[in-house]
């Protein structure tokens, strides 16, 4: 895993266990050979408060750089099926205990609460 979220970010992934995680599966494409994580609603611009909530592990989406990630950039969209997806995922680890809850994924997830709650992603789910 590589580019652009604090190392924290990657660590996190990487603890997850495959079967709440499947930090390895690309969400791009479904294969398993994700080894970059790519900024779902962009990086924030330049508002701060935005800077920080953006880099939260619910903005971050599991793909293969070379093969799903840098070619089709420009077409990858700010989704909402990434963003259901990266919330179920987290969401398990949190029960297993492999993530807990940090202010920058309440921050994220209260900017795009709208959209959540469209989804059913609550965001009591995220916490023990
Ligand atoms: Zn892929
Ligand atoms: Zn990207």
């Amino acid at each position: 895993m590589k580019y652009g979220f604090d190392k924290k970010i990657y660590e996190a992934w990487n603890s997850m266990s495959p079967d709440s995680g499947r930090w390895y599966e690309c969400l791009g494409c479904g294969q398993n050979h994700a080894d970059a994580l790519h900024h779902n609603f962009g990086r924030g611009g330049t508002n701060k408060r935005y800077r920080k909530a953006f880099g939260s592990i619910l903005n971050s989406v599991p793909l293969n750089n070379e093969l799903c990630h840098l070619p089709s950039h420009s077409k990858i969209k700010r989704d909402e099926y990434f963003l259901e997806q990266v919330f179920r995922i987290v969401q398990k680890a949190v029960r297993k205990g492999e993530y807990r809850m940090v202010e920058r994924d309440e921050e994220f997830y209260e900017i795009h609460s709208e959209t959540y709650k469209s989804l059913d992603c609550k965001l009591e789910n995220l916490k023990l």
